[in-house]
C-alpha cells in the first residue's frame, strides 16, 4: 500500500524550492486579466490562493471563496499542451547563397527548459496520456514534444470540487488521479487546518517529497481526502453516455442533428484551441523583405477553419455542418480506431469557452434521441 503524507500547507514553497533546486521551470496556475491561466510561476504565494472560477457554458467568472485554499478552482482555460506541443514551432530557417538556399535545422528545440506542472487536474493527466499516444508512442514521433514530454516532473492536484462544465467521471478521467503523477496531492481545509494529503507516483516524486517536512498521514486524514474526492464525483452534473458512441456516430453522418448545431456555431475554433487533447496544426512559410532569409513554421489550427480542409481542386469541408460533425466524430469515434482511446477527458473547456454554449454532452443526448 502506498503511503500517504501529510504536508502543512504553509510547506508548500519548500516544494517549489525543491524543484527549483532540481533545475526546474515551475509552471503552475495564476490569475492574469480576469482567469486562471498556466504560467511561469516562482513560489507559492502566484497560486490563485482564495479563488475559485464559476464555469457554466458560455460563462467563466472568477469569484472569491472565503478561504485561503491553494487549488480551490477547477480548470484554466490553458492547458498544459501549450507546454507540451507549443502553438508555433519555428520547424527551419533558410538563407540565400548564391542560386541555391541553405537550410539550418531549428527544430531541436534544445533550450526547452525542464518542466515541472503544478496543479495537474487528473482529467489533465488523461490528456497528457492521450496526447503521448498522438505524439509519442507511434511510427511518427513528434521530436519537439517528446523532447519536453520526457522531462517534465508532475505534481497533480485532485479536485476537491466538480466545475459546472466538468464530467470527468462518466469519461473515467476523475476526479482521482490513478498514475502519471510524480506526486499527488489532496487539498483539505477542515477543523485540523489546512494540509495536504501528498502520494508519490514516481522515483523522483518520492525523493522530493521525503525533502519536504511532513508526517505520515493518519487513518482519519486520509479518509477526510477521499471524502473531499468523492463528494466531487457525486457533485458533478454533466455526463456523457460513452456506451456505443463511436457506432453512435458513425450511423448518424447524414442526421439532420448536424443541420441544427450548424445554425448556432460560429466556427470561431475557439473549442479545439482550449482542448487539451485536440492537435491540428498547420505550416507556413515566411520571408523577410529582401526575399534572402526564409522561415517555416508549424503553428496550430483547427477542423473549424475555413482554410483546414482547403485542397487543390476546392474545399470538402465548407460547411459548419461539415466542420462541427468532423470535430465531434473524429473526437468522439474515430479517435479510438486510430489510437485505441476516445479523445476526449470530459474536462468541459469546449462547453465554457464555446461563446454560443454547445455543450458536447447535451449535443450527443440530442444525436441519440433523433438515432
Ligand atoms: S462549437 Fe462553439 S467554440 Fe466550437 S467552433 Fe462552434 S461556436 Fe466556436
Ligand atoms: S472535447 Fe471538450 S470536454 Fe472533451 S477534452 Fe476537449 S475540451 Fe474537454
Amino acid at each position: 500500500m502506498k503511503s500517504h503524507l501529510k504536508i502543512e500547507s504553509k510547506q508548500l514553497n519548500i516544494l517549489f524550492d525543491s524543484l527549483k533546486d532540481r533545475g526546474y521551470t515551475i509552471v503552475g496556475p495564476t490569475i492574469r486579466e480576469g482567469s486562471i491561466v498556466y504560467d511561469n510561476i516562482y513560489s507559492a504565494n502566484e497560486l490563485p490562493i482564495g479563488w475559485t472560477d464559476e464555469q457554466s457554458a458560455a460563462v467563466y467568472k472568477l469569484k472569491r471563496r472565503g478561504d485561503n485554499s491553494y487549488f480551490g478552482y477547477n480548470l484554466s482555460p490553458y492547458s498544459w499542451k501549450r507546454f507540451l506541443f507549443p502553438p508555433r514551432v519555428k520547424l527551419f530557417s533558410a538563407v540565400k547563397k548564391g542560386k541555391s538556399f541553405k537550410i539550418n535545422s531549428d527544430s531541436k528545440d534544445a533550450s526547452v527548459p525542464n518542466y515541472a506542472f503544478i496543479g495537474v487536474r487528473p482529467c489533465e493527466l488523461q490528456a497528457i496520456k492521450i496526447q503521448d499516444k498522438v505524439f509519442n508512442n507511434g511510427q511518427y514521433i513528434d521530436t519537439v514534444y517528446k523532447n519536453r514530454r520526457e522531462k517534465i516532473f508532475i505534481v497533480a492536484v485532485n479536485c476537491t470540487q466538480a466545475g459546472g462544465t466538468c464530467f470527468c467521471v462518466s469519461m473515467n478521467s476523475g476526479p482521482k488521479a490513478g498514475n502519471g503523477f510524480d506526486i499527488a496531492l489532496t487539498e483539505v481545509i477542515d477543523k485540523d487546518g489546512h494540509y495536504f494529503i501528498g502520494e508519490s507516483g514516481s522515483g523522483k516524486g518520492n525523493e522530493l517529497m521525503s525533502k519536504i517536512p511532513h508526517t505520515v498521514a493518519g487513518q482519519s486524514e486520509i479518509e477526510n481526502a477521499n471524502k473531499l474526492v468523492q463528494t466531487t464525483a457525486k457533485q458533478m452534473n454533466k455526463s456523457m453516455d460513452t456506451k456505443d458512441i463511436k457506432e453512435l456516430l458513425y450511423a448518424n453522418l447524414e442526421s439532420r442533428h448536424w443541420d441544427d448545431v450548424a445554425t448556432r456555431c460560429l466556427t470561431c475554433a475557439n473549442c479545439t484551441m482550449v482542448c487539451p487533447t485536440c492537435f491540428c496544426t498547420t505550416v507556413e512559410d515566411v520571408t523577410d523583405l529582401t526575399g534572402d532569409n526564409a522561415e517555416r513554421w508549424k503553428r496550430w489550427d483547427s477542423c473549424f477553419t475555413m482554410d483546414f480542409a482547403k485542397v487543390f481542386g476546392g474545399n470538402f469541408r465548407s460547411s459548419s455542418r461539415a466542420r462541427y460533425r468532423q470535430w465531434m466524430t473524429h473526437k468522439l469515434a474515430s479517435w479510438i480506431d486510430q489510437f485505441g482511446t476516445s479523445g476526449c477527458v470530459g474536462c468541459g473547456r469546449c462547453i465554457t469557452w464555446c461563446p454560443v454554449g454547445i455543450d458536447i454532452t447535451e449535443e450527443i443526448k440530442r444525436l441519440k434521441i433523433e438515432d
